[in-house]
């Protein structure tokens, strides 16, 4: 599953706050649909791809430029740069401009997407020369269309040409992938990993002022939850969760809105953001647990 933590923290903040700003709608709608492609992408490759590829996503390198792979699917003897975009329309490419249903798209595309592959292509060749580094832009939303006549090293798909695309590539790219090739492969990804830029920020003390208090449903996400001894029942969808659950649920929202000043989280602020439907020595337990590693994995 491909997941992106900005996207999370602006979730929260439509729920809680009155309204986001329309700077933080259009943002979350983009990142919405972003990673809705992605996941698309990511089926497609589970579905009709070979199990002993290696699937990579989100990775961001720095070689020379900083520059982000939405994938890079890698097979006994080829990596597979992918780019993928969830557009809604005509993506055409008109001298050297990309166009999203007749509108200039503000960055070009195809031409970052022949740098990206020629830069991971020099990190593929620091293991063999031999690998074959190919690229693959897709147009993966089901209304997507494409006209680009300029010949680009790389191919250009739409969703509905995937299957055909990866049954062929399992056809040739059948061979396990040896354990010295995957270290290998982890070593350079490591050496030119640069992490992503893009990470939420500390919510404001304003922001928190404005936030609307109170446990939601772990089910349909509303905040009609009652405490009913050790569960929270939902009046909405009838829903059961313990509280303990519901509680690492909501110490995990706080890490999201608190993200990087996660010392912010304190028994009292996670009493306060739960509007006390708990006791405060329940949230003050909880939270202790939680900071002492026991709910790891959950
Ligand atoms: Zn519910």
């Amino acid at each position: 599953m491909i997941d992106n933590l900005e996207m999370r923290q602006l979730e929260i903040l439509d729920v809680r706050l009155p309204s986001l700003d329309n700077e933080q709608k259009r943002k979350l709608y983009r990142l919405q649909s972003g990673v809705k492609g992605e996941n698309l992408f990511l089926e497609m490759v589970q579905k009709y791809g070979h199990p002993n590829w290696k699937i990579y996503s989100d990775y961001w390198f720095s070689y020379g430029k900083r520059l982000q792979a939405d994938f890079i699917v890698i097979t006994d003897n080829r990596w597979l740069v992918v780019e993928v975009k969830h557009y809604d329309g005509l993506f055409e490419y008109i001298d050297n401009e990309c166009y999203l249903s007749g509108n200039l798209l503000n960055d070009n595309y195809l031409a970052t997407m022949d740098l990206r592959i020629r830069h991971i292509r020099h990190m593929a060749h620091e293991i063999n020369t031999g690998i074959k580094v190919e690229g693959l832009f897709v147009l993966i939303n089901e209304n997507s269309e494409v006209h680009v006549q300029h010949p680009f090293d790389f191919d250009i798909k739409l969703k509905n040409e995937l299957k055909r695309y990866f049954t062929a590539l399992k056809n040739s790219d059948i061979k396990p992938i040896t354990q010295n090739y995957a270290q290998q492969i982890q070593n350079v990804l490591n050496k030119y990993s640069a992490g992503t830029p893009f990470l939420p920020k500390a919510i404001s003390d304003s922001v928190w002022q404005e936030l609307k208090r109170g446990i939601t449903c772990g089910q349909c996400g509303s905040f009609g939850v009652n405490a009913k001894y050790r569960s929270l029942v939902c009046s909405i969808c009838n829903a059961t969760e313990s509280k303990e659950q519901a509680l690492i649920r909501m110490i995990n929202e706080l890490r999201l809105l608190y993200y990087g000043a996660e010392d912010m989280i304190t028994g009292g602020r996670l009493y306060e953001y739960c509007d006390k439907k708990i006791t405060s020595r329940t949230a003050y337990r909880i939270l202790e647990f939680y900071n002492k590693g026991k709910y790891k994995n959950k």
